[in-house]
């Protein structure tokens, strides 16, 4: 498979490859999420690298062990191969608390007891861009603690939500080996962040940043909704002193209106469009057309 703008993927005469796949069992893969393994599968092949599977299982309520039997059934079908065993966030609890800890101690994080209702009623709070799943409102920056107040200690605080501060008008910056350069300004495009929730457990971003380090990643493949999300994770790195990978954001599958795919689109589901008689190669035709675009 060709990768568009020359995207090429070193064959590690330094550090060799190490990809990732990170579903989370909240639903079925939809084609969205099977391109994106796709590709990654390709490039940690062309690369001679190495591939591993992590399960985003943190999210207690909505996940499901019947969606990682199905996401395993479905990569297997799709003949995806991964280094074993699969990771499992819900097994590193204490290395997020870890890192948590390092982000207290070097004053990046401040605990936030704001509802997401005060936030979005919060006078001019702007929504931070389309609307996608990686958007949430601009934390107003009247809301953070004054930065010369003692600092909360962790303690008993751990069970509320803690937010990291953004550096206020710092440009970030990454190359993306599909899209190119991309850019974004802290307190502008996005603000404070969640990365430790109150029921005792670390966000999305933390627990990502944490594992993609700690397991070596040298490139991170997942759809370009989370291309903000990158921005936030950037800044974590540096927080956590670690050394960032390097980032191939995929294009989204969109269904008929144009609308980007969700675990609610049964009909486009793998296991849907299997049972309705879709065909390996007739799927991956379809990815890499959607990459040449
Ligand atoms: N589990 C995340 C998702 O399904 C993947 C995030 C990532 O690849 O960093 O959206």
């Amino acid at each position: 498979m060709n990768f568009p703008n020359g995207a090429s993927v070193s064959k590690g005469e330094h550090t060799p490859y190490r990809g990732r796949l990170a579903p989370s069992p909240t639903g079925h893969l939809h084609l969205g999420h099977v391109q994106t393994f796709w590709i990654a599968s390709q490039r940690a092949i062309l690369a001679e690298g190495e591939l591993l599977l992590r399960c985003d299982d943190l999210d207690f309520a909505r996940c499901r062990e019947e969606f990682v039997t199905g996401f395993v059934e479905d990569l297997e079908w799709l003949n995806i191969r991964w280094l074993p065993p699969m990771v499992r966030q819900r097994d590193r609890i204490a290395l997020y608390r870890h890192a948590l800890e390092h982000l207290h101690a070097g004053g990046y994080i401040y605990p936030c007891d704001r509802s997401r209702r005060d936030v979005l009623n919060a006078a001019g709070a702007p929504h931070e861009g389309p609307g996608g799943e990686d958007d949430e409102p601009i934390y107003p920056p009247a809301f953070r603690p004054d930065p010369a107040a003692p600092l909360t200690p962790l303690g008993d605080s751990i069970w509320q939500n803690w937010r990291f501060r953004v550096p206020d008008g710092a440009q970030l910056t990454f190359e993306d080996g599909n899209l190119g350069r991309q850019c974004a300004t802290a307190g502008r495009d996005f603000g404070d962040f969640v990365v430790w929730r109150k029921d005792g457990l670390p966000s999305y971003q933390l627990a990502s940043v944490v594992d993609d380090a700690l397991l070596g990643i040298t490139e991170v493949v997942r759809g370009a909704d989370l291309v903000r999300s990158t921005f936030r994770q950037l800044l974590l790195f540096k927080a956590l002193n670690r050394c960032e990978p390097r980032f191939f954001h995929c294009p989204l599958v969109l269904d008929d209106q144009g609308n980007r795919l969700a675990k609610r689109h049964e009909a486009l589901s793998l296991r849907t469009l299997r049972s309705a008689g879709a065909t390996r190669e007739g799927l991956l035709a379809r990815f890499d057309a959607a990459l040449r675009r």
